[in-house]
C-alpha cells in the first residue's frame, strides 16, 4: 500500500491565513503591523531566491518586510551596526540574516548578536538553550513546521521511537528536543553513526535532515512509519531523460518511490518542509510580535488625572 502524502504546501497555506488573522489582530491592538527585517549580503543566487520568497510570503499576510541587501564585501563591522540598529528599533520585531555568510564574517557572532526576542529563526544559543530547557520560546522554522506535519499523520508521539538523522543546530537537532518534549524516545543520528540503515528500521517517526540526495532507501524504513524528507538537493538528470541539455531536479533525501511503498505517511520534495518553514517563519514574527507588542504600543500612555 502506498503512503499517504502529508501536503506541506496546504498545510502551509491553512497555517498562513491563521498568521494572517494574528498579523490584523495584532495591528488592531498595537497601531502598527508586526514587522520583519531580513538581511542578505552577498549574491548567493539560492539566497536570493530564499530572501525575496520570504518577503514575498511575509507581504501577503501582511507583515511589513523589509529586505536589506549589502554587498558581498561588507564587513562584519558594518553587518552589526545594521544589526545593532534593527535590535534597538521598535518597530522591528523580527531580524532574520540569510545564511551562508561571506568569508569575511564570522557566522556565530553575527547570530549570537541578534536580540534573542527578535530571532525568529531561532538560532540564537538563548534560544537554543530555552527549547533544550523545555522552555521554547522562538523555536526554528524548519524543525517547528516537521513537528506540524507529523500531527497531521495522526501519530501518538508519546512512547513511540523517533529517528533523527542529521545533527545541525538549525534542524536535526531542535527537532530531537521537540520530539522529545512530546515524549518521544529519540535516537540522533550522524555521519559517525554505526549501521545507519537499521538504525533508521527502529523508528515509527523517521526524520531525515542531511543533505545527501535519496540516501534513505525503502528498505531502511520499518512498515507504517511516518517518514519526514527535510532534504533539499538538486540533481542533473541522466542524459537520457534530459537530452542534451542540461536539466536538474530537485529531490529529498529520501527515495521518495521506494520509501512511499513502505511508510504510512510521508512528506513529498518539493511540496513538503519546504513551504512549512517559510510559513512558520511567518508565525514565529507574529509570536516575537505579541511577545514584545505589550511594551510597544504606539498610543500614547494616558496620563494620570486625564
Ligand atoms: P548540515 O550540513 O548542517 O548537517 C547535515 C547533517 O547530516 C550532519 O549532522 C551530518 O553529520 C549528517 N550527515 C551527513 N552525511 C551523512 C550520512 N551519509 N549519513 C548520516 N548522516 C549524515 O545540513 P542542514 O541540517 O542545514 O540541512 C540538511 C538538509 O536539509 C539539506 O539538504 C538542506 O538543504 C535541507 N534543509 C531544508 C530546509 C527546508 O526548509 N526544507 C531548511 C533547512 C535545511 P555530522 O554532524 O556527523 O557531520
Amino acid at each position: 500500500m502506498s503512503a499517504k502524502i502529508l501536503d506541506g504546501k496546504k498545510l502551509a497555506e491553512s497555517l498562513r491565513a491563521e498568521v494572517r488573522e494574528g498579523v490584523t489582530k495584532f495591528g488592531l491592538e498595537h497601531g502598527r503591523f508586526p514587522g520583519l527585517h531580513v538581511i542578505l549580503v552577498g549574491e548567493d543566487p539560492a539566497s536570493q531566491i530564499y530572501t525575496r520568497n520570504k518577503e514575498k510570503a511575509a507581504a501577503e499576510v501582511g507583515i511589513r518586510g523589509k529586505l536589506h541587501v549589502l554587498p558581498v564585501d561588507t564587513s562584519e563591522a558594518e553587518l552589526m551596526a545594521l544589526l545593532d540598529r534593527l535590535n534597538t528599533d521598535e518597530e522591528v520585531d523580527g531580524i532574520l540574516v540569510q545564511l551562508p555568510l561571506p568569508k569575511q564574517i564570522r557566522e556565530q557572532r553575527v547570530l549570537d548578536a541578534i536580540r534573542p526576542e527578535k530571532d525568529v529563526d531561532g538560532f540564537h544559543p538563548v534560544n537554543a538553550g530555552l527549547l533544550a530547557s523545555g522552555r521554547p520560546s522562538l523555536v526554528p522554522c524548519t524543525p517547528r513546521g516537521s513537528m506540524k506535519l507529523i500531527a497531521l499523520a495522526d501519530k501518538r508521539l508519546e512512547g513511540a521511537r523517533a529517528v533523527v538523522v542529521g545533527r545541525s543546530n538549525i534542524v536535526g537537532k531542535p527537532m530531537a528536543q521537540l520530539l522529545l518534549a512530546a515524549n518521544a524516545t529519540v535516537t540522533m543520528a550522524h555521519s559517525r553513526t554505526s549501521n545507519l540503515p537499521a538504525v533508521c528500521r527502529e523508528a515509527d517517526v523517521l526524520v531525515v535532515a542531511v543533505g545527501k540526495a535519496e540516501l534513505v532507501r525503502g528498505d531502511w524504513v520499518k512498515p507504517g512509519a511516518v517518514v519526514i524528507d527535510v532534504g533539499m538537493n538538486r540533481i542533473e538528470l541522466p542524459s537520457s531523460i534530459a537530452g542534451d541539455t542540461k536539466k536538474t531536479k530537485l529531490v529529498g533525501d529520501v527515495a521518495y518511490d521506494e520509501v512511499k511503498e513502505v511508510a504510512s505517511f510521508i512528506t513529498p520534495v518539493p511540496g513538503g518542509v519546504g513551504p512549512m518553514t517559510i510559513a512558520c517563519l511567518l508565525e514565529n514574527t507574529v509570536i516575537a510580535s505579541q511577545a514584545r507588542g505589550a511594551g510597544h504600543n504606539p498610543a500614547p500612555p494616558t496620563r494620570r488625572g486625564q
